[in-house]
């Protein structure tokens, strides 16, 4: 199971759309793609301190609160695991 997660104010760095970028994990790896373009590449955390993870954590639902009404829609939309 696949599970996406939207940045809150990231910018597509190739269509430069707002708010189009999510992040998802494949294979324990994580990735940064975009839904509006076809981009997508390996999000490494450890090589960068990019302003998007600190988007990413914002992004998160924490413990005890109500996930966020777009967190929430994006937790719908589930793709479907071939290996599964
Ligand atoms: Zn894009």
């Amino acid at each position: 199971m696949q599970k996406k997660r939207f940045i809150a104010g990231a910018i597509c760095p190739q269509c430069r759309k707002r708010d189009k970028v999510f992040v998802y994990y494949e294979a324990d790896e994580k990735w940064r793609a975009c839904s509006s373009c076809d981009f997508n590449e390996p999000f490494d955390q450890s090589d960068n301190g990019q302003p998007e993870e600190i988007a990413t954590r914002v992004n998160q639902s924490r413990l005890g609160e109500q996930p966020l009404a777009h967190e929430v829609a994006v937790e719908v939309v589930k793709l479907i695991d071939p290996k599964k």
